[in-house]
């Protein structure tokens, strides 16, 4: 068991944090006592061992994580501000990109090219030597741009590490102080341009994904007194009322109290078709209220939207490294080691200072390893930004292609979430009319796509709903309400077989519905079954081809899992060719499921859309949450969420993935090969310190390059 408590995202105030620890439900009891006083808003996940809360302001994250490990006596957490600026990113990324210190090191580096430019000038085609003593130009320049590094290993030196900074500082002031100044100059040069280069990268993914959420609305007209008044968006708070018309775009989060209107929600599901949207709906902000007008009672803002909080959750994920970052890591560590040897080594056998610089210097930029990785990971999310994947982190990136297995959920995944009714048949004394008007009631506040179908079938029909009445979502089964005193179930055979309800009296009527591939959706009072709804559902386009080019790329097994029943999940699977089905399941069957895979093969995806698949999601390796629009356990449980409903997303995920770790792949092979051969070449004698220099810069330019062709790639190409 791992009870190592981690911070996986930060808002304001507003926490979520996982550990093993809060699996345990007499944990979470201890948590919520213990923390009365200090948590405003205390959600739990046991699920996906997960705790969200809010806390009060006047104290730090640090007291309370610090509280928290006390509580559990665990000594090896990671205190809250090394989390999030520690092993998140490196010059804390929560703060936005600073544009003052981006434009000075611009300019520094500007100034810095310059004068390599004039040395190459010099040296290489006016034929003049430059002097390259310690108190020369090039010694006094070098020293100077290599302060911040020089900063920083002091710090190592300090907590007694022997780090990369270290050795590369080592190595300058060497090459410095015994007159090679122009290769420290080098060194640095390239060492400034790549962090730059990194720094660009890595903004330009967050831009990216800025550009997904950007609320360019400014002013927005809030209800007073029955009068719209024109206010800044900053001025708002919640349960103000909102008023929202034709092409605008929505500014917050909140229900509407009235009037109705076409919604494009295209940025939160994908869905180009606006979806008429009436009193008491849900809207989110940044999508755009195509025809009518709405009043919208406020109920998140700015940070705390739906859109911006899953955006957050992919900035904060560019930030974590992935299994290949690591690997990296490691590398470069084994690298260093080996640099020192080779560089003792080659003095003690060719007596040459020069050539043992010339090794020093093409060993000592493992940064060049290190780019490899970190470059390609977060050109390869802000490349699916782009096309609306968000990757929560670059172990989710590399997953995808490693995975031999994709299971997906069929209502809502594969078929669009607007299920049809079809039938209505009754098998009681009672009449279609009733038998809707129960369905729609008890379904009333659902938000499945079956509850959603049969309320909207009802609202069509005129038919009168009871919108106060009680019910329990229990999800994969349906619902259970009471109504007259009476108890009332809506959902498929299984919720019937949960309260001993039998079918066999109807078994031809639910047989002719399940054979052609319907959905049956029962209706019972009490013991008594009144009916069955039954239900077609539209597969979304592409479905098909995607399974087929997931195989053709060396998927090994696809699955269905699914809450529907075994005919009409067959059927499916049958004609979509998947490998095997999981029908029938429970939430936790469907985990099981996963589970089982995960005995046999390597890596499992899990595609899912509602909350009866965050279990499952939680489960497998990779959480892929697919048109989760409204489902937002869904999304908060997965490593990625794919906010368009286009199947082939998931091709193109897949095939993103395997490019970001074929650039890591080559970029390694650019590196290691050219400091293999420079250091051959060094201990030969056959390179100078600034030829050395030079190498570095190639290979370091090239990895570069190599890249940014995934943060600048369109498409699939
Ligand atoms: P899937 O796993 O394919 O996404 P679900 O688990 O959401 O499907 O649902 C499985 C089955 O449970 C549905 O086919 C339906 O019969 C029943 N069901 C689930 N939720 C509801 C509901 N709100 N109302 C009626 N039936 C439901
Ligand atoms: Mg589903």
């Amino acid at each position: 068991m791992n009870d190592e408590i981690i911070i996986k995202s930060v808002a304001n105030n507003r926490v979520r944090l996982k550990s093993d620890l809060f699996a345990l439900s007499s944990n979470l009891e201890l948590i919520e006592n213990e923390f009365k006083d200090i948590f405003i808003d205390f959600r739990k996940n046991i699920s996906c061992k997960s705790i969200i809360f809010k806390y009060n302001l006047n104290i730090t994250l640090d007291s309370v994580i610090e509280r928290l490990n006390n509580l559990f006596n665990i000594t090896a957490s990671i205190p809250a501000s090394k989390a999030i600026c520690g092993t998140s990113c490196s010059s804390c990324s929560l703060k936005k990109h600073d544009e003052k210190s981006w434009k000075r090191k611009l300019f520094e580096f500007a100034l810095l090219s310059g004068y390599a430019i004039y040395i190459f000038v010099s040296e290489n085609i006016l034929g003049a030597t430059i002097a390259s003593t310690a108190f020369s130009l090039v010694g006094i320049i070098s020293f100077v741009a290599a302060i911040p590094l020089l900063k920083e290993s002091l710090e190592d030196i300090k907590q007694k590490r022997f780090t990369l900074q270290t050795f590369m500082s080592g190595t300058l002031l060497l090459a410095i102080f015994f007159g090679e100044a122009t290769a420290a100059f080098e060194i640095i040069y390239i060492l400034r341009g790549g962090m730059l280069l990194e720094e660009y990268i890595a903004n330009r993914s967050r831009q990216e994904i800025q550009n997904l959420v950007e609320l360019d609305v400014k002013k927005v007209y809030v209800l007073v007194d029955d009068v719209e008044i024109e206010v800044n968006i900053e001025e708002l708070k919640q349960n103000d009322i909102v008023v929202c018309r034709s092409g605008e775009k929505i500014p917050v989060d909140g229900i509407i109290t009235q009037g109705s209107a076409e919604i494009n929600e295209a940025i939160i599901n994908g869905r180009s078709e606006p979806e008429y949207k009436k009193e008491s709906d849900e809207v989110f902000a940044g999508t755009v209220c195509e025809r009518g007008r709405v009043f919208i009672k406020v109920i998140a803002l700015g940070n705390e939207t739906y859109i911006s909080r899953t955006m957050r959750e992919v900035e904060l994920s560019l930030m974590q490294k992935s299994p290949s970052e690591l690997e990296a890591d490691r590398l470069a560590n084994r690298l260093l080691k080996l640099g020192t040897a080779l560089t003792v080594g080659t003095f003690l056998l060719t007596g040459s200072f020069s050539a043992a610089f010339s090794v020093m210097i093409i060993m000592s930029c493992p940064c060049a390893t290190v780019l490899a990785a970190s470059t390609a990971i977060s050109g390869g999310i802000a490349n699916a930004a782009k096309q609306g994947i968000l990757i929560k982190g670059g172990d989710a990136l590399e997953n995808v292609s490693k995975s031999e297995v994709f299971c997906f959920d069929k209502t809502g995944t594969l078929t669009t979430g607007k299920p049809v009714i079809t039938d209505i048949i009754s098998l009681s004394n009672k009449d279609e009319k009733l038998l809707l008007e129960y369905a729609a009631s008890a379904e009333y506040r659902n938000s499945h796509p079956l509850a959603n179908s049969i309320v909207k079938y009802a609202d069509e029909k005129n038919i009168e709903i009871n919108q106060n009445i009680l019910s329990e979502v229990i999800p994969g089964f349906g619902v259970k309400s009471k109504i007259d005193d009476k108890r009332l179930l809506v959902g498929n055979k299984a919720l019937l077989n949960r309260y001993k309800i039998s079918l066999k009296d109807y078994k031809n009527v639910s047989s002719k519905l399940l054979n052609s591939g319907k959905t049956a959706v029962y209706i019972a009072l009490d013991d008594e079954i009144l009916g069955v709804l039954g239900f077609t559902h539209e597969v979304r386009k592409g479905t098909k081809q995607m399974i087929e080019d997931l195989r053709q790329r060396g998927v090994k097994h696809i699955a269905l899992l699914t809450g529907d029943e075994v005919k009409v999940a067959n059927g499916f699977a049958l004609d979509f060719g998947f490998d095997s089905v999981f029908a029938n399941q429970s939430p936790k069957g469907k985990a099981d499921a996963i589970e089982e895979l995960k005995k046999k093969y390597k890596s499992v995806v899990m595609v899912g859309d509602g909350v009866n698949d965050t279990y499952a999601m939680s489960k497998a390796d990779v959480a892929i949450s697919f048109a989760a629009g409204g489902s937002e356990a869904a999304i908060a449980v997965s490593d990625v969420a794919i906010t368009h409903s286009h199947p082939e997303d998931i091709v193109n995920l897949y095939d993103v993935s395997k490019k970001s770790l074929n650039v890591v792949n080559q970029n390694y092979y650019i590196g290691t090969s050219t400091n293999l051969a420079g250091v051959a070449l060094s201990a030969m004698g056959r390179l100078t310190p600034v030829g050395a220099g030079l190498i570095h810069i190639g290979h370091t330019i090239g990895i570069m390059a190599n890249s940014s062709r995934l943060a600048i790639d369109d498409n699939n190409s």
